[in-house]
């Protein structure tokens, strides 16, 4: 059957329509068995989650609920035992290994708690390394234009050739977040990104991944504190690998704002 011109673009804006509507995230029934000398340990036990794209979502509960756990099946960083996950549209359960390092490389950032990065190595070469993964794709112009964007997003340009091990902690996950940005990821996801830093410096980091989200990056942030799952405009909340609770925040609390009304301290978290 022949198909007009009207009809072929009412298809096209459907399926443009049908991609704004898609969930980034599509997670159906997801189990996650360990081995545990022998006998089998179900750190996920059926979770059902779905993300719209912009959303800033926090993964909350104990510790061992199975949070990063999780986090690290939507990252496809590990394969789920059961269930279905999709990524933007994408069954990544039919993706090969190869596939999947693809998708994380041209879609997501990572932030964890512990910053990851290299000792005795500038700020400037830790968040241009995804760069250079990439082999040829970027020259040596457009790297720096790159990762300049990065750490102006982070307010580090002045920090660019200390190395890392120089950096106070709050610096140094500013750098981690830099390098997660410098690929321009739709998704970033953040593994207890303040569990090692104090309460200002916490709120410095929430105050960037607000901002991150307010310019259209969804975020997915694992915390067990309170205070900073405030800043989320959704709360999961996880207990024995399943999901408890799921509420859209009312009261969604402005990081900068709240920086602002902590007391001024000085002599911490300061080096030169
Ligand atoms: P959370 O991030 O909420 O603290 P995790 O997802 O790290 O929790 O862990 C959930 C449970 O799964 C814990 O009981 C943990 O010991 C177990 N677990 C996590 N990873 C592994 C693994 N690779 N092998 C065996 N058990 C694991
Ligand atoms: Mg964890």
């Amino acid at each position: 059957m022949h198909q007009g011109q009207g009809e072929r673009r009412a298809d096209k804006i459907n399926k443009m329509a049908e991609a704004k509507d898609t969930p980034i995230i599509e997670a159906t029934d997801i189990w996650k068995s360990f081995d545990s000398g022998g006998t089998l340990f179900n750190a996920l036990r059926g979770i059902t989650l779905r993300i719209a794209k912009g959303e800033l979502v926090a993964i909350m509960g104990a510790s061992g609920s199975g949070k990063s756990t999780f986090m690290n099946i939507l990252g496809c960083l590990d394969r789920p035992s059961k269930g279905k996950y999709f990524f933007n549209g994408t069954d990544t359960t039919l993706k090969n290994n190869n596939e999947l390092a693809l998708m994380r490389r041209n879609n997501f950032g990572f932030v964890f708690q512990s910053y990851n990065l290299l000792p005795r190595t500038s700020t400037y070469e830790n968040v241009e390394l995804p760069l250079l993964y990439q082999g040829l794709k970027f020259g040596r112009a457009k790297r720096r234009e790159m990762v300049l964007t990065a750490l102006k997003q982070v307010g580090l340009e002045d920090k660019m050739s200390n190395k890392t091990n120089q950096l106070s902690g709050g610096q140094q996950q500013r750098v981690a977040i830099a390098r997660a940005l410098v690929n321009n990821p739709i998704l970033i996801f953040a593994d207890e990104p303040t569990g090692n830093l104090d309460t200002r410096t916490s709120f410095e980091i929430m105050t960037i991944l607000q901002n991150l989200n307010a310019q259209g990056t969804t975020i997915v942030l694992v915390t067990h504190e309170n205070d900073i799952a405030d800043f989320a405009k959704r709360k999961v909340v996880f207990r024995d690998g399943k999901i408890i609770s799921d509420i859209a925040s009312v009261n969604v609390k402005d990081a900068a704002e709240e920086l602002h009304k902590l007391p001024v301290q000085e002599d911490i978290n300061v080096i030169p």
